[in-house]
C-alpha cells in the first residue's frame, strides 16, 4: 500500500505500529538452529517464506563461510568460516523441509555454498529427490568451478534447477531486477549449467 502526505506518527495512529519484514523475509519464518555433536554443515541461518531468493516462495538454507569477500557484500556476517552453527545433514533437512511451511522450492545461498560442496551434495540430493525445485547461489562462475573446482562442486551445481553465479560487483549493482545483486551475475537454468560444465557456452 502506498500512502502520501502523512507522517509515520500519523500512520501509526490509524494503522498501529509497523512490523519490520527483513527485506521481504518474514521474521517469524526464521528457524532457531540446534547445534549437533555430529554436525557436518556450518549453517548461518534457515528461514522460510522468502520471496526474494528465487522463484515463488522459498525455504532458504544460508550457509556460513565465504572466502570470496566481495567488496560491498551485504551479508559480511556470513564470511567467517568459524562462525555459524554446526548441524547434521538430517537436522538441516528437517528444518528446511519442515511441513509446517509452504514452499515452491528450496534455495541454498551463503556465505559460499561451494566452500561446503562435499557436505551439501547429500542435502541437495535429498531435496531434489523429494521433488523440490532447487535454486543455488554461488559467488564463483560455473566456468571457474568447471576449470578449477572439485568434482563435488560440479556435482552440487548439476543438482540445481536454477543457479545464480558470479561475485557481487558493487559498481554493477542496483536496479538489476529480481534475484541478482549485480548485473554480472547470471541466472542459469539446469540445462545452461550442464552445457557449461561439458565445455559449452552459457
Ligand atoms: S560471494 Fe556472496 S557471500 Fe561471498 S562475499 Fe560475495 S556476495 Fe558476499
Amino acid at each position: 500500500m502506498t500512502v502520501e502526505g502523512a507522517t509515520i506518527e500519523q500512520l501509526e495512529q490509524f494503522l498501529g505500529a509497523g512490523k519490520e519484514v527483513n527485506c521481504a523475509r518474514p521474521l517469524d519464518g526464521e528457524v532457531r538452529l540446534t547445534a549437533s555433536e555430529v554436525g557436518t554443515v556450518r549453517v548461518h541461518r534457515i528461514y522460510h517464506g522468502s520471496v526474494v531468493d528465487g522463484p515463488g516462495l522459498r525455504s532458504v538454507l544460508q550457509v556460513q563461510g565465504c572466502p570470496i569477500r566481495c567488496v560491498g557484500c551485504y551479508v559480511p556476517e556470513t564470511h567467517p568460516s568459524q562462525g555459524g552453527t554446526m548441524m547434521s545433514s538430517a537436522d538441516v533437512l528437517a528444518a528446511v523441509l519442515d511441513p509446517n511451511f509452504e514452499r515452491s522450492g528450496v534455495t541454498i545461498l551463503g556465505g559460499e555454498a561451494m566452500a561446503q560442496a562435499e557436505e551439501l551434495q547429500d542435502i541437495a540430493s535429498v531435496i531434489v529427490a523429494a521433488g523440490h525445485h532447487l535454486t543455488l547461489y554461488t559467488g564463483y562462475t560455473v566456468e571457474y568451478i568447471r576449470d578449477r573446482g572439485t568434482p563435488g562442486q560440479s556435482n552440487l551445481l548439476r543438482l540445481a534447477d536454477l543457479v545464480i553465479d558470479g561475485p557481487y560487483v558493487r559498481k554493477l549493482g542496483g536496479d538489476v531486477g529480481e534475484w541478482r545483486g549485480s548485473r554480472n551475475q547470471r541466472i542459469l537454468s539446469h540445462e545452461d549449467v550442464h552445457r557449461i560444465l561439458k565445455g559449452g557456452n552459457a
